[in-house]
């Protein structure tokens, strides 16, 4: 492996030339997955090392950023909504306006025809020039405009600017060349690269050693990962060894192409959750074919069997409703798969046409709204009530969870996930715990996104 030394938000000053004037504060507001989470990290390292500060008050801001999402409707939805807004602050007080990532990639034209208002689009291979980018626009009010797509930037050096807490997300590859009918990715993300395994084990060192215990490795494709001779199994393996990490998860897989290795390595490794995520999208052999899924629900059930046979490996998923063409009896064929399938958690989609994608041009999107909303609802339902019956199961019994820090409603109880992910509350009685331990929990009460119970003890060791 060769070494490529990491760069932190301080030593960036050096690798950036400088040509700022420090002190503008910005605030930055993130849309859709992990990813664009980890994205966000990378932008507020790359601009601190260029001397902007960040906000958490957009009432102090100079520079407002949308770190955007392409992949669905409501996404997009809810920019425009904010961009409308902020819009008439921009008016009075003079405000630069920036829409980073896939948005700004995939649809650069519409939000140049439709809001020329804007000052800088940048795409997600391009936010090494956002800096200058956005002293031009402060200083000279010039528009500026980043969306190449890169063949090779992995932002490998950049570590990014966390915020704290026990979980640490790490992009271990960007782009993806799946090219799947309906989604934009491909388009907005650009090729697979995969990071140097190095770097990734120094970043997994570094947040252990800021107090990092739950890492997410993520990549659209993980089995794809290759770099220097190493799979992802050996990275995942790599990464579940360093000192002081606790838990290790990653996504996603993707079902035509999960190596044996993998699923050994989630099996073995006591590190590792015994949890995989394995995006279905439809139980249909037409759809999966006309969404280019390269798998056919025979494939997928023995994929899920082999995953079965290894042990208590919990399955999450993904679905589509009411993509192009869907008949009753090919929704049926989801509806009845999920059923079978028992996953301990889905996020269920009604699909939109996204521009540019191969679904767009091949396809009409012929299903009617109200078609895809019902549809949308019933596997909802029907996941609500598989996971209701799941977590129901665990009454009773006692369970390993780290505490992650408060819950969302009191600051009087603690909140935290099981190794295969479910959320847990339960009351703080017990002063001496912190974010990041493991406390054994007893399970008094049930929903289907949410466990609760008391503490019986500290935790502590192995889950598996
Ligand atoms: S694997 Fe398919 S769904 Fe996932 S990011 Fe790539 S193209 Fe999109």
């Amino acid at each position: 492996m060769s070494s490529t030394p990491l760069l932190f938000p301080e030593n960036l000053k050096s690798w950036a030339s400088s040509t700022a004037k420090s002190g503008y504060h910005v605030y930055i507001e993130t849309f859709g997955c992990q990813m664009n989470e980890y994205d966000t990290e990378l932008v507020r390292s790359i601009m601190k090392a260029r001397g902007f500060q960040f906000t958490l008050e957009d009432e102090e801001a100079d520079v407002i950023l949308f770190n955007t999402c392409a992949i669905r409707e409501n996404a997009h939805n809810r920019l425009y909504g904010h961009l409308a807004r902020y819009k008439t602050r921009k008016q009075e007080r003079g405000l630069v306006i920036g829409v980073l990532g896939c948005m700004a990639q995939n649809l650069k034209q519409e939000l140049l025809d439709t809001r020329s208002w804007i000052d800088v689009l940048v795409g997600p291979d391009a936010y090494r020039r956002l800096p200058d980018l956005l002293t031009e626009a402060l200083e000279s009010q010039r528009q500026g405009l980043a969306v190449d797509l890169s063949e090779y930037e992995t932002y490998a050096q950049i570590v990014p600017d966390r915020t704290g807490g026990v979980n640490g997300w790490i992009a271990v590859m960007r782009g993806c060349d799946n090219f799947c009918s309906f989604c934009v990715v491909p388009y907005t993300r650009g090729r697979e690269r995969s990071r140097e395994p190095e770097g990734i084990l120094e970043e997994t060192q570094l947040l252990a050693s800021q107090g990092v215990r739950q890492i997410t490795l993520l990549g659209q494709n993980v089995n794809s990962y290759r770099s220097s001779g190493w799979d992802f199994a050996r990275l995942l393996v790599g990464v579940a060894d360093v000192p002081g990490i606790q838990r290790v998860r990653f996504t996603s897989p993707h079902p035509k192409d999960f190596p044996p290795a993998l699923l050994e390595a989630v099996a073995q490794h006591s590190t590792i959750c015994n949890q995989i995520h394995l995006p279905l999208q439809s139980g249909n052999d037409r759809m999966l074919e006309r969404m280019g899924r390269c798998y056919t629900r025979r494939e997928y059930l023995t994929l899920v069997e082999a995953i079965r046979n290894k042990g208590p490996i919990v399955l999450t998923t993904d679905l589509i409703c009411g993509f192009c063409g869907e008949t009753d009896e090919e929704f049926q064929d989801t509806y009845d798969l999920v059923k079978e399938m028992q996953y301990q958690a889905a996020f269920v989609f009604k699909y939109s046409e996204r521009k540019h994608t191969i679904a767009a041009r091949k396809y009409p999107d012929d299903i009617p709204d109200q078609v895809k909303g019902y549809r949308t609802n019933r596997l909802i339902e029907l996941q609500k009530e598989i996971s209701l019956y799941k977590n129901q199961a665990l009454l009773g019994t006692e369970v390993e969870v780290m505490i992650e820090g408060n819950s969302k409603k009191s600051d009087q109880q603690w909140m935290g996930h099981t190794e295969h992910n479910v959320t847990v509350v339960w009351s703080k009685d017990d002063l001496t715990r912190a974010p990041g331990d493991l406390a054994s929990i007893f399970i008094q009460d049930a929903t289907p996104s949410t466990l609760y119970g008391i503490v019986t003890r500290g935790g502590g060791g192995s889950e598996k």
